[in-house]
């Protein structure tokens, strides 16, 4: 039983779309808040300027409330720690960094980028790498290495500089993760970050803590990439003498390649055809499109439920999950460590259970709104019909749209190959005669079809192959499809007839090549 009030954020960078690894992190916050009674906050971390992109915020806000991931405060639900933008907050972090200099955890550096680059490139040669950290600070321009006379000179004269950490020399800090246990790290290994850039701007690192601590963050629920940054932010936590209101870490695994090896990256889905964004995203530069889930036709409830099973597991063999029932089984303690290899195939099932478990109105509508984009207009009947033959066959609704579009239109083609090679010379006679009997039929529908049809095989001698390929072929325009009697009962009897009569004069012109 948790005893604290948990609050825990979602803090993404407006830097580009919102890959579905971030939209993993923010279900993951939501599940754990929803779960314990608490609060999660969506905070936007913009305070790198140079790396917004037009869009993108209004994108994640958009794809997060597709995925039904509501928030209790944040940039546009307002809250007691607003505003939630980091770039209309920069007032309030001077006040930390202050705090650090003068407790001597912070220090001024006026290194210019030539001086920098100059330092790096000496350290190449030699086969090292530059950081700057305990070792090398001592050969940097920066108040550790000045008289306080000439520290006030340079600040009056308003000479460019950022603030940096300072790392402690031969400390072992240790980052306790929720999932992964403690992780211990030396502290020479770190460098001594930039707190607050030239244009006093906070970085991530400054920003991201002081408003963790602030908005009373309990668990800091994100991707494994920032584990990294952690000992980093323990120490803040240290140096803001705030260590008593450190939060929890739970660093979550990433989300893998099909391959299981490496990243999933959006190449991935642009070399496999698969989505690694929620939604379409037009990039504003270049006009390039990538593909969404939404738009490829993913019921948010499926995506979401794909997405809890990449990295968590309930401990049973149950897959399907609705937000409340994810609400109820998550737990961190079951997140894995290990990276979880993403797979296509399943998220198509999640959503072709998804797609059985639609009412026949929802299933309608979408159906209808696809046909009408294709300028295609069916009656409420025919679609319902439609939808309840098609509904077990596919996993999107927009593939009842494309395998069913014969029967919202008759074929105007026949596929060449069963016309001309797999009809059998009688085919057309056979065709006329099958006709005559379907038009004696008075009750049209596929039990009594098939029956008359059946009886009338069997007293004729006809086998069936011979007259159901070229009916198909007529009705159809390929050999694909359902039932053929449920075809038929789904276009109506005027209907079918039209279609036989529109395919005889094909089926007897066409030359056969057998
Ligand atoms: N702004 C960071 C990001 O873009 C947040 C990382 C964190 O959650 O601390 O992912």
């Amino acid at each position: 039983m948790m005893t604290k009030n948990v609050r825990v954020r979602f803090a993404p960078s407006p830097t580009g779309p919102l890959h579905i690894g971030g939209v993993r992190t923010a279900l993951y916050n939501y599940l754990f808040a929803r779960k314990h009674g608490g609060s999660i906050i969506l905070r936007i971390e913009d305070t790198d300027q140079k790396r917004l992109v037009e869009g993108a915020e209004a994108y994640i806000t958009e794809a997060l409330s597709w995925a039904g991931i509501s928030f209790d405060e944040g940039v546009r639900e307002g809250g007691a720690h607003k505003p939630y933008k980091q770039s209309e907050r920069c007032h309030i972090y001077r006040k930390y960094v202050d705090l650090m200099l003068e407790n001597g955890t912070a220090y001024y550096a006026f290194d210019t980028p030539e001086e920098l680059e100059k330092l790096r490139e000496a350290f190449n040669k030699e086969k090292k790498v530059f950081q700057y950290d305990i070792n090398t600070r001592s050969l940097c321009r920066n108040s550790l290495n000045m008289s306080e006379a000439e520290l006030q000179t340079l600040l009056e004269k308003k000479v460019p500089h950022v603030i940096r950490v300072k790392i402690p020399e031969n400390k072992e800090v240790v980052v306790n993760d929720l999932i992964r246990g403690q992780v211990k790290v030396k502290s020479d290994m770190l460098d001594d970050k930039v707190l607050m850039k030239a244009d006093g701007l906070p970085t991530y690192h400054l920003a991201n803590v002081v408003d963790d601590y602030l908005m009373k963050i309990t668990h800091v629920i994100r991707g494994e990439e920032w584990l990294p940054s952690a000992p980093l932010h323990v120490l803040l936590y240290h140096f803001l003498g705030c260590a008593d209101s450190m939060p929890e870490f739970a660093h979550l695994p990433l989300i893998l390649k099909p391959e299981g090896h490496g990243k999933l990256s959006k190449r991935d889905g642009d070399k496999h055809g698969f989505p690694v964004f929620p939604l379409n995203w037009k990039d504003p530069l270049s006009g390039e499109v990538s593909a969404g889930y939404r738009e490829s036709g993913y019921i948010p409830e499926a995506f979401v439920n794909m997405l809890a099973l990449l990295g968590w597991n309930p401990g049973d063999e149950n897959e399907i999950f609705s937000m409340q029932e994810l609400i109820e089984s998550f737990s961190l303690d079951r997140v894995n460590k290990a990276g979880a290899k993403f797979n296509p195939e399943k998220n198509k099932w999640f959503n072709q259970q998804y797609l059985r478990k639609l009412s026949e109105e929802e299933l309608v509508a979408d159906l209808k709104k696809i046909l009408s984009d294709k300028g295609v207009d069916v009656s409420e009947d025919v679609l319902k019909k439609t939808c309840s033959l098609y509904k077990e066959r596919v996993s999107f609704v927009h593939e009842i749209a494309s395998e069913a579009f014969f029967v919202f239109k008759a074929p105007d083609v026949y596929d060449e190959k069963v016309l001309h090679k797999k009809c059998k010379p009688e085919a057309p006679s056979l065709l006329e005669s099958i006709r005559l009997l379907l038009n004696q039929n008075t009750s049209w529908d596929a039990v009594s079809l098939k029956k008359a049809v059946d009886d009338w095989m069997t007293s004729e001698q006809i086998p069936a192959g011979k007259i159901m390929l070229p009916l198909r072929l007529a009705l159809v325009g390929s050999l694909k499809g359902p039932d053929l009697f449920d075809i038929m009962e789904l276009l109506s009897k005027e209907e079918t007839l039209s279609r036989i009569d529109k395919f005889l004069p094909v089926i007897k012109q066409a030359k056969r090549t057998d």
